[in-house]
């Protein structure tokens, strides 16, 4: 069993990576961008909660994400390997993590982060919001969300660096060349 943490800032491209990533190794995807997306629509008790948070482009708090991931994890027992795509975003996140993880008798094997500078990640979000209409993608929410980036979720980076967990990787260029490239990591372990 091997379990990933794909990280990179919006827009560096962790969705169509997963999907082809998933197709390949058969990991059980878990994107909290999704499933906060799938609540909000759907208007549950925590649709409701999280929703003007996700529209501004704001993170959610820890303790609201965390407790529906580790919901998630619970109901897949027996997965052969997780992908995590937008989680953690905070280090309070990876070391809860770290625990579910342990108390599975497993772990996160390694990381892997896309490298996208800041100039492109705009471009392709612009691109993206005349496609997917997704309401995060406006320039005001967008330029939250790549604030909370850079204020909180890099500093994820280093607490796998210093572990030796973390494989960085160009998130720049042709989709093929770099899915090749995460692949060449994963097939090392
Ligand atoms: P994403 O599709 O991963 O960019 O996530 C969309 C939005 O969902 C984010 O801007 C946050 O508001 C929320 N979200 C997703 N994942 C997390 C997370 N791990 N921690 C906090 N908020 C999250």
């Amino acid at each position: 069993m091997i379990n990933l943490v794909l990280f990179g800032p919006p827009g560096a491209g962790k969705g169509t990576q997963s999907e082809k990533l998933i197709k390949k190794y058969g990991f059980v995807h878990i994107s909290t961008g999704d499933m906060f997306r799938w609540h909000t629509k759907n208007d549950t008790p925590l649709g409701k909660k999280v929703k003007e948070i996700m529209n501004s482009g704001a993170l959610v708090p820890d303790e609201i994400t965390i407790s529906m991931l580790k919901e998630k994890l619970d109901k897949n027992p027996d997965a052969n390997g997780f992908l995590f795509d937008g989680f953690p975003r905070t280090v309070a996140q990876a070391e809860a993590l770290d625990k579910f993880m342990a108390n599975n008798n497993t772990a996160i094997h390694f990381v892997i982060a896309l490298d996208v500078n800041e100039k492109e990640l705009r471009e392709r979000i612009e691109k993206r919001r005349s496609i997917e209409n997704r309401a995060d993608d406006e320039e005001d929410k967008l330029n939250k969300r790549i604030t909370e980036y850079f204020s909180k979720t890099i500093h994820v980076l280093p607490f796998y660096e210093k572990q030796g967990r973390l494989n960085t990787i160009n998130g720049i260029g042709d989709i093929e060349n770099i899915f090749n490239e995460i692949s060449s990591v994963i097939d090392k372990k």
